[in-house]
């Protein structure tokens, strides 16, 4: 993999590439942006790149170095995780006995440490006290989907590198090409993942993504039918459910299409491309005034349950919102 590789995100691989044309390789660089856009491989790239047998600056992907790089496998390039909650202040002091050893193989030490938003006070105080007079082959690379909560003094001596939510159209080519789903298949998995690759893979691998559609299809083929018992059993089968979040987003992109059938006549603009038939046989017992407020409704209970709230009482309720206003619709 190279930088040219990483999709979405011109701005910062034209950063990195064009610090190391010049070499002027900072001792600190932040990528910021939410998880799963493409930092880790923006990481590994860079530590190749600077270790690379080839000097090819590309990096050349297939020098020793390079490979045991993407493995893993490199005595000079450290990654750190969060061990539990936190990455705890005994893990940056073992990365402060290390460091003071000169590199092993390559020209220069990277550590890559995820999610450092995640680090204890006294862990980032520790990583305070290295980049305050790094030694001069150390390159870190902090990686952060939460930047406000890391110590503006960390923040000050780091390179800023922003990294933005890949577009919808993106994620939909590459779970086409990728994971080889149906076009029509994508747009709704595209609007979950809410712009992370790594999020929309896993939705479709772990299965997720076809659970919670299949739950939207149950349900709205209830309220097309207008089975009112069959809705009042929704709140306790969504009440258990783990992904209910998840739930509640399908459903608004639901009513999302909706609506944007009701205002467009057209199919085009749909998230839900395998759906237009059922969509456009929903949309006719609803008014707009109607669908905008079942999202509105979609929307408060989605607030509601981050707060301490009664779960089945709040979806119970949310039912009755959304259900249309007149005769069943078949
Ligand atoms: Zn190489």
């Amino acid at each position: 993999m190279a930088f040219r590789d990483i999709l979405g995100q011109e701005l910062a691989v034209k950063c990195l590439t064009r610090s190391l044309a010049r070499d002027r390789i900072t001792h600190a660089y932040l990528f910021t942006g939410p998880e799963g856009v493409g930092q880790n491989e923006a990481a590994t790239i860079l530590a190749q790149s600077l270790n690379c047998l080839e000097n090819s600056r590309g990096p050349c992907g297939s020098c020793s170095s390079c490979r045991r790089i993407l493995a893993h496998n490199y005595p000079d390039v450290r990654r750190v995780l969060p061990e539990g909650n936190n990455i705890k202040i005994d893990q940056i002091r073992a990365l402060r006995k290390d460091i003071y050893y000169r590199p092993l193989e390559g020209g220069y030490k990277v550590y890559i440490i995820s999610e450092a938003h995640k680090m204890t006070i006294p862990a980032a105080n520790s990583l305070l006290c290295i980049l305050e007079e790094p030694p001069p082959y150390a390159v870190f690379v902090l990686l952060t989907s939460q930047e406000a909560k890391l110590l503006p003094t960390i923040v000050s001596r780091c390179q800023r590198v922003a990294f933005y939510p890949l577009t919808l159209t993106l994620i939909q080519d590459k779970l086409e090409a990728e994971m080889g789903l149906g076009r029509e298949k994508t747009g709704v998995v595209a609007a979950l993942a809410g712009g992370s690759w790594d999020r929309a893979r896993e939705l479709v691998e772990s299965g997720r993504a076809g659970a919670v559609q299949r739950e939207i299809l149950t349900l709205t083929a209830t309220i097309c039918s207008g089975n009112r018992a069959g809705e009042w059993q929704v709140g306790g089968e969504w009440e258990k459910n783990e992904d209910l979040p998840l739930l509640l987003q399908q459903l608004l992109f639901w009513f999302r299409d909706l609506l944007v059938l009701k205002e467009t006549g057209s199919g085009e603009l749909l998230l839900h491309q395998e759906e237009i038939p059922r969509l456009r046989q929903m949309v006719q017992c609803y008014s707009r005034r109607g669908l905008l407020e079942a999202l509105l409704a979609i929307q408060e209970t989605m607030g509601l349950l981050t707060t301490n709230v009664n779960t089945r009482l709040a979806l119970d309720v949310l039912m009755g919102r959304i259900k249309p206003h007149g005769v069943p619709i078949i």
